[in-house]
């Protein structure tokens, strides 16, 4: 079940990050964005992720007419750098901005000139960590 959990905590850093485009997007295509909802919805009561993020990603996969469903919005903007773990980094020391909610595996290297991005699961901005 550890693959299922990293797996689910990717899904869920690429709507952190995109949430916006994800939103657009369903109400685009289907006039309603319910399966976002219900991941939300998922986050907030603390709930098991997986089945909520695998119905979004079939979703979006139909409603784009893209095979990577949710996977297609990861490296296409600003926000991530990456949806590797933290922990593997070969930067030691330095600062790296995480999730403030906690639940999904997105991350961020400072940027001079960007201001540290949003979570928009929990409306939050990125919560800073030293490796
Ligand atoms: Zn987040």
């Amino acid at each position: 079940m550890v693959d299922e959990h990293g797996e689910a905590a990717n899904r869920l850093a690429v709507v952190c990050a995109y949430l916006d485009e994800i939103r657009r997007d369903l109400r685009q295509e289907l006039g309603e964005d319910q399966a976002l909802e219900q991941v939300l919805a998922a986050v907030r009561d603390g709930v098991d992720l997986a089945g909520p993020l695998t119905a979004l990603h079939a979703v979006l996969q139909a409603a784009n007419g893209d095979p990577l469903g949710l996977d297609g919005y990861a490296g296409t903007g600003s926000g991530t750098r990456g949806l590797q773990p933290v922990g593997i980094s070969d930067r030691p020391g330095e600062r790296v901005y995480l999730c403030p909610a906690g639940r999904c595996a997105r991350y961020w290297w400072p940027q001079a000139t960007t201001s540290v991005p949003h979570c928009h699961i929990s409306d939050a901005d990125l919560r800073r960590e030293r490796l």
